[in-house]
């Protein structure tokens, strides 16, 4: 292959649409998920030594020991928040790379995102500045608190999985609203799980089973 100074080749739009071809086999059918998807330049967001592999529907390292999900895990859980009624506001827990909150930034008016790694927030920070994507906020601390001066929020998501869904975190879910999560099963496995605020009860269903690193307590420094 001839070396593309550009730095197209392997993050072409070419390879991002077969990525969102996959995506649609494999069942995601919202449009406007697969546009978002599109649209974020994952390459820019991933360990540099990994860029070429982008946009293949797999994990990727992002640096401290953590991952991004693969495309696939993202577009559903995102699906799965915003389906069933409007999101305007949505509270991520784990900013990583920020790339989930680059794709929600697509989707809906505002995002909030929390994490406790400070050089992850503040490198996704700039990223995401860089992207003039303007409507993220970041926090760096411990999501399990959530982030109640913003609160509620019609949608919450975490990208680390709790042992349970810390309560603090549904009391700051506006009526209506859903929050999914990963959450540490019984037998070692974890199942994606969403809750759904309604007038009477949170409402609790299964979605798939998933592969996500450890939600930890504290911030780091
Ligand atoms: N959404 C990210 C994926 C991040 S991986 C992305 O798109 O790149 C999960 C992230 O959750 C890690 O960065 C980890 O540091 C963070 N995390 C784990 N426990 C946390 C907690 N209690 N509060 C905030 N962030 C947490």
């Amino acid at each position: 292959m001839a070396i593309d100074m550009l730095g197209a080749g392997l993050t072409s739009q070419r390879a991002r649409d077969r990525l969102i071809r996959q995506l649609a086999e494999l069942g995601i059918r919202d449009p406007a998920v697969l546009d978002a998807i599109r649209q974020v330049p994952r390459h820019l967001f991933v360990e540099e030594a990994l860029a070429h592999r982008a946009y293949e529907n797999i994990a990727l390292p992002i640096g401290y020991r953590q991952t991004v999900s693969q495309p696939f895990i993202v577009a559903r859980m995102t699906e799965a928040l915003l389906e069933g009624g409007a999101v305007s506001t949505v509270l991520e827990v784990g900013t990583g790379s920020g790339y989930q909150a680059a794709v929600l930034a697509h989707l809906v008016d505002r995002v909030f995102s929390v994490e406790r790694i400070r050089a992850l927030s503040r490198s996704a920070r700039e990223l995401l500045t860089r992207l003039r994507i303007n409507n993220v906020s970041l926090l760096h601390g411990d999501g399990a608190q959530g982030w109640p001066a913003r609160a509620p929020f019609d949608g919450i998501l975490l990208t680390a999985a709790p042992r349970e869904v810390p309560h603090e975190l549904l009391t700051q879910l506006a009526p209506g609203g859903r929050l999914v999560a990963p959450v540490e099963g019984v037998d070692g496995q974890q199942q994606l799980v969403r809750y759904t605020h309604t007038a009477e009860a949170f409402v609790r269903d299964l979605l798939d089973t998933v592969c996500f690193v450890p939600m930890l307590s504290g911030a780091e420094q």
